[in-house]
């Protein structure tokens, strides 16, 4: 899992990367353009962190090295990243750290469970943290269906690939529907009604964060 973990990291920060200027002109319809470079910054920041890592301690369960990890890529997103996208993305992946620790010490890190666990913390820590909720236009109407996604097809005994697959899905659509809300949060909601009939970047980025994940995924059980 680790494996996956840092593939996922590694394969988000090159795809970010791409997608910058996607990200950043998104940000430019409705907020101030910086959210490519933000979140570019930081998964650059996430590869070096990778990079100078020690190996983990011989003795560490998969679980608890997977949750340090996570716990690390939040540590460094709130560090790195400015504006409002740092301290939420690294707020959900601290949440999400300490949701994987407080599973049972068997849980593998790869499991659907566990991935539904981490994301709903994830998403839940972005909520408390942004007093937001969906249909506000924020990575929340993307996170947050993706949460009900993969809990309906974890319940449904999917197993962790196809978990992801339709988290990603309800993620793609959660995004594409910020496109007629009118923002209530962030920066867009300066615009008032001028921020509708535009996509929300951080819901677009939070979509492609799970659609990076599924195609990891997607490589390493092919
Ligand atoms: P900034 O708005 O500070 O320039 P970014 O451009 O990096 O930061 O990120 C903007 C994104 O952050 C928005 O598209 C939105 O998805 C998300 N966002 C902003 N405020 C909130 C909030 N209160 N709750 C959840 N997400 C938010
Ligand atoms: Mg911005």
């Amino acid at each position: 899992m680790l494996h996956a973990l840092e593939a996922w990291l590694r394969a988000t920060a090159v795809r970010i990367h791409e997608q910058a200027p996607v990200l950043t002109a998104l940000d430019q319809a409705i907020g101030d353009g910086d959210h490519g470079i933000n979140l570019d910054r930081g998964f650059s920041a996430i590869v070096a962190m990778l990079d100078a890592r020690p190996p983990a301690e011989p003795d560490t369960t998969d679980l608890a090295a997977t949750a340090e990890l996570v716990k690390l890529v939040g540590r460094t997103l709130i560090s790195t990243v400015g504006g409002a996208a740092g301290p939420l993305y690294g707020t959900g992946f601290l949440r999400a750290a300490g949701a994987l620790a407080g599973l049972p010490a068997e849980t593998t890190p790869s499991s659907a469970i566990a991935f539904v666990t981490a994301l709903e913390a994830a998403a839940t820590g972005i909520g408390a943290l942004g007093k937001s909720t969906t249909g506000e236009k924020t990575m929340l109407d993307a996170l947050v269906p993706a949460v009900a996604a993969a809990r309906a097809a974890l319940e449904a005994g999917a197993p962790t690939g196809a978990v992801v697959d339709a988290a990603r899905d309800a993620a793609a659509s959660g995004a594409a529907a910020t496109v007629p809300m009118l923002a209530t949060k962030g920066r867009a909601s300066y615009l008032g009604e001028r921020s509708i009939g535009h996509q929300d970047p951080g819901a677009t980025s939070a979509a492609l964060l799970l659609d990076v994940l599924a195609g990891v995924l997607a490589d390493v059980t092919a």
